[in-house]
């Protein structure tokens, strides 16, 4: 079967037709790492993680190039970093330690690239300063702006025209704008702000242009997907298709996907709210696989009720598969397994014939066939669960790995996890022994 994806540029469910078989190019919108990235940031990490899987088992391991940033600089980094009194490449530092830590434990695959928006400014420029020789964007009062009713086809992944935009007053109105629509593609930096040097004077890019760059170096002016949260969709996508399609004359994505919100409780996830629920936390009081098994059974494009009762439940689920997972051996997978997947993701279909198998390996635990239908079809959702890797395939960079959990562990002070570290090892037949320089493992 082809592979559906539902499209919001056409919003219809589409056969995936990749540019070329042999290079798939695929981008998603990362987290701004203000502050440590919460649940609503990994729903689309999660989900396209499991994306690039079904791209790689089609096309081929080396033939999918998947790009997913990381925001190093915005308004929300530079107050957090002023309220801390500390700069914003810190900041950055300090999220991002947390941030690498929960992705590796929730066994999500490393994209191919992990841009850093700072470390594209000579791109940004390179672009605006094309957009505004164009006459797409023009200078005004030390900042560029594109001119969005000069690119014709605004508003087409939105599906707002201007009229709507303006008047839903879903743009903010300044004094140095000709027109309400248009957005930031630089602005100048105050006095206490990070700024790079720019034919406009000392400044920092607008936050769109960003993922334009990113894309137009890394790969090329026309991708396959880009992908990202449902609120990206206006203005963030939007300007990012305006601006693309300006400089390169050309169609900047030919597949557009979002994922839908995060409820907490039945309420909308959102910080006035104070029920944001950062990752880190819930992976110090939860099994990672539970909390990504919970995120699975909504499909992705609609919103989900996030609940203690709904983790509670997804837990009680994986904790019966523990004695089941094994290494496959070989790479069979189930066909209405994959054929769930292969329509537009739908993952709740997916765990619900992956249960199916479970149940039948549970009255066969000798079937080898389908032992390796649930262990294949597991590894495809990227449930692969942490203590599957430690009891099977134990490693000396496993090894090394852990110990050097352990130790960031300790020295944040969170003993409880250095612990759990230490008891993980042990069960495995590793023992520690902390020295002077350094700690010491040795088989028991
Ligand atoms: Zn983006």
């Amino acid at each position: 079967m082809n592979l559906k994806l539902f499209n919001t540029l056409t919003k219809t469910k589409e056969d995936f037709n990749p540019i070329n078989h042999k290079s798939i190019k695929m981008y998603a919108c990362g987290p701004t790492l203000y502050n440590n990235p919460h649940i609503g940031n990994f729903r689309p990490i999660i989900v396209f993680d499991i994306l690039f899987r079904i791209l790689q088992l089609k096309f081929g391991k080396g033939n999918v190039t998947y790009v997913r940033n990381i925001t190093d600089i915005d308004d929300k980094i530079i107050n957090k970093a002023n309220e801390l009194k500390i700069s914003t490449k810190k900041l950055v530092e300090q999220t991002q330690k947390i941030y690498h830590e929960d992705l590796k434990s929730l066994s999500i695959l490393e994209p191919t690239h992990e841009p850093k928006a700072t470390e594209y400014i000579s791109k940004m420029i390179d672009m605006i300063t094309s957009l505004i020789q164009k006459e797409y964007a023009y200078f005004s009062s030390n900042h560029v702006l594109f001119e969005s009713k000069k690119f014709k086809n605004y508003g087409a992944l939105s599906k707002f025209s201007l009229k709507d935009i303006i008047s839903g007053a879903r743009v903010e109105v300044a004094e140095y704008k000709k027109n309400p629509e248009d957005f930031v593609l630089w602005k100048p930096s105050k006095d206490n702000e990070p700024y790079w040097e720019s034919p406009w004077g000392k400044g920092r890019p607008g936050w769109h242009i960003e993922c334009s760059a990113m894309i137009a170096e890394l790969l090329g002016p026309t991708i396959d997907i880009h992908a990202g949260g449902l609120d990206l969709i206006f203005p963030h996508h939007e300007n990012e298709i305006a601006q693309s399609c300006c400089y390169h004359d050309q169609n900047m994505a030919n597949y557009w996907l979002h994922n839908g919100f995060i409820n907490f409780e039945g309420e909308k996830m959102s910080k006035s709210l104070g029920n944001i629920t950062i990752m880190n936390d819930l992976l110090n009081l939860h099994n990672p696989i539970s909390i990504k098994y919970a995120i699975l059974t909504t499909h992705y494009r609609q919103p989900i009720d996030f609940s203690n009762d709904l983790l509670k439940y997804s837990s009680n689920i994986v904790s019966k598969w523990r004695d089941f997972i094994k290494k496959a051996t070989n790479n069979h997978l189930d066909q209405d397994f994959l054929k769930a997947l292969e329509d537009d993701l739908n993952t709740p279909q997916a765990l619900m014939r992956l249960q199916q198998i479970f149940n039948d390996l549970k009255k066969a635990p000798e079937d080898i066939e389908l032992s390796n239908y649930f262990n294949n079809g597991l590894s495809l959702l990227g449930l692969v669960p942490h203590f599957q890797k430690i009891e099977l395939s134990l490693d000396n960079d496993d090894i090394e790995n852990m110990i050097a959990r352990r130790a960031d562990a300790k020295s944040n002070k969170n003993f409880e996890l250095a612990d759990q570290i230490r008891e993980e090892l042990l069960q495995n037949g590793i023992i520690l022994e902390d020295t002077k320089s350094g700690t010491k493992w040795k088989k028991t």
